[in-house]
């Protein structure tokens, strides 16, 4: 189900929840956090040791609810934005639910805002009651005051009426230049980012071409393009457009680059034997 929707069921949610004794004491930490990633700065930002330690930076998190205050700490840092800090002991039948939230403009203190399940859709109302900026993680962290019934249904917030009376927001969607398309890469200056994970320019590209490097794989070994995280997604089919372009092959007989499968990451002694000088 996870996997088909990227919806997590009742039941996988249920299993990460602390006894109802714990919850009723205050807040604590959620991960929803599923897969087998290499990820771990959650464990590592937590000053509480409330998340056992990942020995592999494979495992998933695990956290140890009697030591966990709650804090955010691991939330504001999880690149994933899969921990929520729940806290069911308010009383007077509302609980509260602090989710990262990466948007600007962020809403003020007492907005009423939508308030959203792990579908999208909205359930009901909430009332943003904390809003941390997020100036040192960059993810700023909004609790929302939600029904107890809701604590564990809503995930995410919408603020529309917000949205649409600063102009700001639609202006600063506007100045972010589109990537270019492959069509009109001719059309491109040379200082265009192709790569974006490795920081390669089209005049780099287009000096290698001249050099010349004309498959997509020579181009990534000599100048790093394509060898970021995004593994080539971006940069792999511009990078092709213009070997065409500049040699005048026909695109379909430049060659991609070669693809391997994620793997995980290895520390170096583990090919030297053991080996750590
Ligand atoms: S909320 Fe704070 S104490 Fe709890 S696991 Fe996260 S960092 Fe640790
Ligand atoms: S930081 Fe977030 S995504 Fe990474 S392992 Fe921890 S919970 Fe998962």
């Amino acid at each position: 189900m996870l996997e088909k929707t990227g919806i997590a069921t009742r039941e996988q949610i249920e299993k990460l929840l602390p006894s109802p004794g714990r919850r009723a004491e205050g807040p604590y930490a959620v991960m929803e956090c599923f897969q087998k990633i290499p990820c771990n700065p959650c464990s590592t930002s937590c000053a509480f040791h409330a998340i056992l330690p990942m020995d592999d930076i494979n495992d998933i998190p695990s956290v140890t609810p009697d030591k966990c205050t709650g804090c955010g700490a691991c939330a504001a840092v999880c690149p994933g934005l899969a921990i929520f800090i729940i806290d069911e002991s308010k009383g007077g039948g509302t609980g509260t639910v602090t989710l990262p939230y990466e948007f600007r403009p962020l809403p003020g203190i007492g907005e009423t805002v939508k308030a959203v399940n792990r579908a999208g859709e909205v359930v009901g109302d909430a009332v943003v009651t904390r809003v941390l900026p997020g100036k040192k993680t960059k993810t700023p962290l909004v609790t929302i005051e939600v029904p107890l019934s809701l604590v564990h249904e809503v995930r995410f917030i919408r603020c529309e009426a917000h949205q649409e009376e600063d102009p700001s927001v639609a202006d600063t969607l506007r100045e972010i230049p589109a990537p270019p398309q492959t069509a009109d890469i001719g059309e491109q200056d040379d200082e265009v980012v192709i790569c974006r994970c490795e920081g390669v320019t089209l005049r780099e590209i287009r000096d290698l071409i001249r050099e010349g490097y004309t498959t997509v794989d020579e181009i990534k070994r000599i100048s790093r393009a394509g060898m970021g995280p995004c593994q080539a997604r971006t940069c792999g089919p511009l990078i092709a457009a213009e070997i065409a372009r500049m040699t005048g092959e026909p695109l379909g007989s430049v060659a991609p680059s070669a693809h391997r499968a994620p793997v995980k990451p290895l520390p170096i002694e583990f090919f030297l034997g053991g080996d750590t000088e």
